[in-house]
């Protein structure tokens, strides 16, 4: 359900790669983010957003994205909030053996689950580390041409290594 790839740099030979989406260490990963949110790593904003409503989910996964300003590149958890469209019906879903009424929450969710089951609270809004502009999910084409971290030179053209995982 992951996926990456690698790049080579034209100008000093880094090897360096972006991984994207989950691995199957997604629970925990899950776990970990919606608990972020709500102790306030992301903010009053987000922490009171998580608890105003049941059963608030975050966007976990993994995405690259890509300053136009500046040509930074970073892998971020999407962050986005996201409500349940209908609470009870959630509760009685099984993650395992259990309902999610007798986990007490949601194990995990992933962006088919929000797709499916919530629609949109908030969006996080990613900005670039470098330059302060905000930063936008990478295009195919973007993901080809990601600049070296290091040296900032550009990647050699048709090396791109593609890695995927369950
Ligand atoms: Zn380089
Ligand atoms: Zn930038």
């Amino acid at each position: 359900m992951g996926s990456g790839f690698g790049l080579k740099c034209s100008k000093c030979g880094k090897e360096y790669a972006a991984y994207t989406g989950i691995g199957f260490l997604f629970p925990q990963v899950y776990k970990a983010t919606i608990t972020d949110v709500k102790n306030g790593k992301y903010g009053e904003e987000w922490k009171s957003l998580s608890m105003g409503k049941e059963l608030v989910a975050v966007d976990a996964e993994r995405y690259l994205y890509v300053c136009k300003n500046c040509g930074h590149w970073a892998v971020e958890p999407g962050l986005s909030l996201y409500a349940p469209n209908d609470v009870e019906k959630l509760k009685k879903k099984k993650y395992g053996e259990k309902t999610v009424e007798q986990w007490g929450e949601v194990p995990y969710v992933m962006s088919m689950d929000l797709e499916e089951d919530y629609h949109l609270l908030k969006s996080w809004i990613h900005k670039c580390e470098k330059c302060g502009d905000e930063m936008h999910r990478a295009t195919h084409d973007e993901e080809y041409n990601l600049h070296c971290p290091d040296c900032g030179g550009a990647p050699v053209e048709g090396y791109h290594v593609l890695h995927k995982w369950d």
